[in-house]
């Protein structure tokens, strides 16, 4: 075949495989940046807590691309999301794609519901099957402290449960980023200014466990 129709072939399979993926990377590989893997928890059909006409899913991926719009400022680290727009990820395929590009860590984001609605907060949890001197306990700690500093919002603290993230050895974190049930948070969380003060905690969190300042 010609060296050109090879080229093409290539690109075309690449598109493709960016289509059934649809994982957005950074378009940049920083040498020596620490690839981590963030996923916005549902998409499409699984909207997660729906409540006064806020989907959690769309929280979820607004917070998602703020912190993949901030980590290009940040050379330590390359972001790689689950899902870049309003669409379902099997939960093995997104735990898998951490395992596949090689991620130091995950962290799937997630906005809680309660029946009451006097709770309000943020939660970073962990799941119950790993050892208490995982890292991923660590990672947990630091992202719930730097999510707390930045919006100020109340501190839940880090828990543990059975969680689907024990299908990775990586470690591995979900963070509640508020309560849609809460009617303050939930106004704070519909906000692009708030998204991304939730989003910068994150990644301040992510940079304190990877070892920086
Ligand atoms: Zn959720």
């Amino acid at each position: 075949m010609p060296r050109l129709h090879v080229l093409v072939l290539v690109v075309i399979l690449f598109l493709l495989t960016l289509g059934l993926t649809g994982s957005l990377r950074q378009p940049l590989t920083r040498p020596g940046a620490v690839v981590v893997v963030v996923d916005a928890g549902h998409g499409d059909h699984d909207a997660g807590a729906v409540v006064a006409g806020v989907k959690e899913k769309d929280v979820n991926l607004a917070i998602a691309l703020h912190l993949f719009a901030l980590a290009r400022w940040e050379p330590r680290v390359e972001v790689v999301l689950t899902r870049a727009s309003d669409r379902y990820v099997e939960l093995k395929d997104r735990v898998g794609l951490a395992d596949q590009v090689g991620a130091a860590l995950y962290l799937s984001i997630h906005a809680n519901a309660s029946a009451d609605k006097g709770i309000c907060g943020v939660e970073t949890w962990v799941d119950s099957t790993r050892r208490p001197d995982d890292p991923s306990f660590r990672l947990a700690a630091e992202v719930q402290q730097a999510v707390v500093h930045a919006t100020g919002a109340t501190d839940r603290g880090v828990r543990s449960q059975p969680l689907y993230l024990s299908r990775t050895k990586l470690p591995a974190v979900l963070v509640e980023v508020g309560y849609l049930t809460c009617p303050e948070e939930r106004d704070r969380l519909t906000s692009s200014l708030y998204q991304e003060k939730v989003a910068r905690g994150i990644l301040q969190g992510i940079l304190a466990f990877l070892g920086g300042p």
